[in-house]
């Protein structure tokens, strides 16, 4: 049985979730919703809710739009032509 730590959308709380199946889209289908046409399943341990792997809000990840401002900048060299 695979297991996460994540944070629950749906109840809030963070815990466990098992992964429960892959649910593959048609390429036209998710391309409309800008969607993978793989999604990995997960359901909540708390409140038994399937959330697809998009949803699932990382375990402590500080990922977020300003942590991009205090990422070092890229660096490396340019060749252009
Ligand atoms: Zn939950």
């Amino acid at each position: 049985m695979v297991k996460r730590l994540a944070s629950c959308p749906t109840c809030g709380c963070s815990g466990e979730f098992e992964f429960t199946g892959i649910q593959r889209w048609p390429a036209e289908v998710a391309q409309r919703l800008d969607l993978p046409t793989t999604t990995y399943l997960w359901t909540c341990t708390v409140c038994e809710t399937t959330i697809c792997e998009q949803e699932l809000h990382p375990f402590r990840s500080k990922k977020s739009k300003t942590d991009k401002l205090t990422e070092p900048a890229v660096t490396g060299d340019l060749h252009l032509g």
